[in-house]
């Protein structure tokens, strides 16, 4: 699935939101945790095919880091996303594969990152509980640590977390979530050494 679908889903869904600020959603490649922004993490289920032995998997540890940042006097918004690769484990070539999402399971992380944006810019409450992914068929046992790109940079959700992370002040609370982030990278680097 091409980058163009994602950003046609996220602005149309920003529309449905309500939203009359601009939004866009920009594919980071590089993308980490680390510069100003509101940071939000999704784990999807997905398939994925070896481009050296054939081998498919799926899995339902798809992580997917967001960092998302809004401009108040200029009335728009930017989304930057980053999706992790896996590779196989059937053979020795170590290729980061790119996971085959569905249509519903990106429609699905989408529409999650639309409730953040409502809830965090907007004070919007509650305005949709988060979906989880469809999955289908079983993932293959426990998620394989060794061949995850999010688990090689630290981020994989038994490493953090799932859900938000702040590196900018919003709003009053602020200083609550850097201090919960902080101890969060803490509680990371031990599980590191
Ligand atoms: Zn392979
Ligand atoms: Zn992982």
């Amino acid at each position: 699935m091409g980058v163009a679908v994602w950003k046609e889903e996220f602005v149309n869904k920003i529309k449905e939101a309500d939203i009359n600020d601009e939004w866009k959603l920009i594919v980071d490649e590089n993308l980490l945790k680390g510069d100003r922004g509101l940071y939000y993490t999704q784990n999807t289920f997905a398939g994925f095919n070896c481009s050296n032995c054939r081998h498919h998997w799926k899995s339902s540890k798809v992580f997917i880091l967001f960092m998302m940042n809004q401009n108040k006097t200029f009335k728009h918004g930017t989304v930057k996303m980053r999706i992790f690769r896996q590779a196989c484990k059937s053979c020795t070539a170590d290729v980061l594969e790119i996971p085959k999402i569905t249509h519903e399971n990106m429609e699905r992380v989408v529409r999650n990152v639309v409730t953040k944006i409502q809830k965090k810019f907007y004070s919007m409450h509650d305005p949709n509980e988060d979906l989880k992914p469809q999955s289908y068929g079983r993932s293959e046992g426990p998620h394989d640590k060794e061949h995850c790109e999010a688990c090689k940079h630290n981020l994989c959700d038994w490493q953090v977390q799932p859900g938000e992370y702040e590196m900018e002040p919003y709003s009053s609370n602020a200083l609550t979530g850097i201090l919960m982030g902080l101890g969060r990278l803490t509680l990371n680097n031990k599980i590191k050494k």
